[in-house]
């Protein structure tokens, strides 16, 4: 059996779940390299930041839409038989006000939001909440069984997989995407790297994409749980403000968030957005507090701010040659990163299999 050697640059979701994925053939040898790895907390790595949720944003029809249906298997199997991925499945509920419709958050939860979306026949407990249980001020809001993902027990989980299939992981920051190639453990140049660097692409020499850019957001973690998820399509606090709640699993806190800040790079929790989050959660869901409380009764962890790695024309799946490296890229999943992580990964894993058997073809 001839050997891949594969070098995978990136160790947030989506490094990580392509190289499980190619880990599982046994003749791919996959090194990942990484400037951070899970443990850490940066601005340049989005992956720790994230709520995570499955909430489905892709239009119906889109390949956005297919690749969140396609992972959502994985995920809910997952949740079902190893909860020490810290993935754990949580009721949530949706609410949708008509007024949102032409904001920045109005537009990315549109599908989501909708009263019949394309996803309400696979999900568990899919329901659409009768007229008079709407809260004031709520045109429809609906509510099914998802997953949360607790990032911080999630991401370790994927590189101890990883090891147990044989990948080999290494720190380094690369200045051109095509020295990857010459990192792999064995010491032999890769036959093909795979680029998952998220924001990164924007900048990294030898992808240099301009459409990719990022979409701030901020949030924090509290110790108060509230005992399922909430989120809503829009806030009277301007068009980038948004709402919502994600208690994780296995102890990990609850995430309250946010903003979806197109093209800003403040790495820094802003106080004042911190302070209308808190202002903006309680009132969707008091139950994060005893009665009678107020914000002083949220136990916070920590603030934090992620930059979402988000694409102008979607995620970039596809073969590259760079500097006669074949190189398949796979990054630009903006806010949605977990919720199609498997499915593109498949589809990365399909284009370096396309490469390998050219390789192994041209040897016959
Ligand atoms: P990253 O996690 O940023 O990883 C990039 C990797 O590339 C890092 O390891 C980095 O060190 C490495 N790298 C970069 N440059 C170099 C270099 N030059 N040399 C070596 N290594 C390099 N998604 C969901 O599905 N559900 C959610 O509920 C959700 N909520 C979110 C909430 C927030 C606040 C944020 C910020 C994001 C959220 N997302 C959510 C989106 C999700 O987090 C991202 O889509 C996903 O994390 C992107 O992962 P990635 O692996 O592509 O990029």
């Amino acid at each position: 059996m001839s050997t891949n050697n594969i070098v995978v640059v990136g160790a947030g979701v989506t490094g990580l779940t392509t190289a499980l994925l190619l880990s599982k053939n046994p003749a791919n040898k996959v090194t990942v390299i990484a400037k951070h790895m899970p443990g850490d907390y940066d601005i340049e790595y989005a992956s720790p930041w994230a709520g995570a949720s499955y909430m489905p944003f892709g239009k119906k029809g889109s390949d956005h839409a297919e690749w969140e249906r396609a992972t959502w298997p994985a995920l809910r199997d997952l949740a079902e038989n190893q909860p020490e991925s810290g993935i754990h499945f949580q009721d949530i509920t949706i609410q949708n006000r008509l007024k949102d419709q032409n904001t920045v958050t109005g537009q990315w939860s549109a599908e989501l939001t909708s009263a019949n979306p394309w996803f309400k026949d696979f999900v568990l407990n899919f329901q659409n909440l009768p007229r008079d249980q709407l809260p004031p001020g709520i045109d429809n809001a609906q509510k099914f069984t998802s997953v949360c993902i607790n990032t911080a027990i999630y991401l370790p989980w994927l590189v101890s997989q990883c090891m147990k299939n044989g990948c080999v992981f290494k720190r380094a920051s690369l200045e051109h995407i095509s020295d990857a190639a010459g990192t792999h453990h064995t010491g032999n140049k890769a036959d093909v790297v795979v680029n998952c660097t998220g924001l990164a692409s924007r900048t990294l020499a030898g992808v240099a994409d301009d459409q990719v850019y990022p979409v701030r957001g901020q949030i924090m973690i509290v110790r108060n749980d509230p005992g399922s998820m909430t989120s809503i399509s829009g806030s009277d606090d301007g068009g980038e403000e948004v709402t919502y709640i994600f208690p994780r699993a296995a102890g990990g806190g609850t995430v309250i968030g946010g903003t979806y800040q197109k093209n800003n790079w403040d790495p820094l929790p802003d106080p004042n957005f911190a302070n209308r989050i808190m202002q903006r959660a309680l009132k969707l869901d008091p139950r994060l507090v005893k009665e009678g409380q107020g914000v002083e009764g949220l136990d916070i962890v920590r603030h934090g701010v992620g930059l979402r790695p988000a694409r102008t024309d979607g995620p970039r799946i596809e073969k590259d040659q760079v500097n006669g490296v074949k190189v398949v890229h796979n990054y630009g999943h903006g806010g949605f990163g977990y919720q199609v992580s498997f499915s593109c990964a498949e589809k990365a894993v399909g284009l370096v299999n396309e490469i390998t058997q050219q390789k192994d073809r041209a040897k016959l």
